[in-house]
C-alpha cells in the first residue's frame, strides 16, 4: 500500500501550486526539494526523518525548512499529520484516491496500513443512526504485532 508509482504525483504539484498562487506563496529550491522528497516517501515520516532524508541530497536544509514545509502540506491538504501516542508527529502524503487505516504495534511502533470495508460500512451506519452525515473518520488499533509476540 502507498506504492508511489500507482499514485498521481502530477496531481499534488498541480494542487500545491494553485494553493501556493492563491496564497501569494513563491516556491523556493529547498522547498521543492522537500516537497518532492515528502512526495515520493510511502511512510509515515517525522520530520526528522525527512530532514534525513532530504539532507542526504542538500545537506544545508534545517529543521525549520522541513517542518515549515510540512504545515504548508499540511494546510493545503496534501497532508495528514498523525498522533500514534509516542509524541511525535508523523506525516504522510495524503493521495486523493485513497483512504486507510492504522494498526500501531506498543512495542516496536511498527505501523501497518489496512482498510476494511465492513468497517467503513459500520462506522456510517453508526453515523447515520446518530443523525450524522460522516465527512472524515481517523481509526487507530494499537497492539502488539506479530514479530513482537514472536519474541517474547
Ligand atoms: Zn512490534
Ligand atoms: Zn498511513
Amino acid at each position: 500500500m502507498g506504492a508511489t508509482a500507482e499514485h498521481d504525483v502530477e496531481q499534488l504539484r498541480a494542487r500545491l501550486n494553485e494553493y501556493m498562487s492563491k496564497h501569494g506563496l513563491r516556491s523556493t529550491e529547498q522547498r521543492r526539494l522537500v516537497t518532492e522528497m515528502f512526495f515520493s516517501s510511502s511512510d509515515h515520516l517525522s520530520i526528522e526523518d525527512l530532514l534525513e532524508r532530504v539532507r542526504l541530497e542538500e545537506p544545508r536544509i534545517g529543521y525549520a525548512t522541513v517542518y515549515r514545509t510540512l504545515k504548508l502540506l499540511k494546510d493545503c491538504g496534501l497532508a495528514f499529520e498523525r498522533h500514534f501516542g509516542d509524541g511525535v508527529s508523523r506525516y504522510e502524503v495524503a493521495w486523493a484516491d485513497e483512504h486507510h487505516d492504522h494498526l500501531i504495534c506498543l512495542e516496536c511502533e511498527k505501523i501497518v496500513e489496512f482498510e476494511d470495508e465492513a468497517i467503513e460500512d459500520l462506522q456510517h451506519k453508526v453515523a447515520s443512526r446518530l443523525g450524522f452525515k460522516l465527512v472524515r473518520h481517523k481509526l487507530e488499533l494499537y497492539g502488539v504485532c506479530g514479530d513482537c509476540q514472536a519474541k517474547s
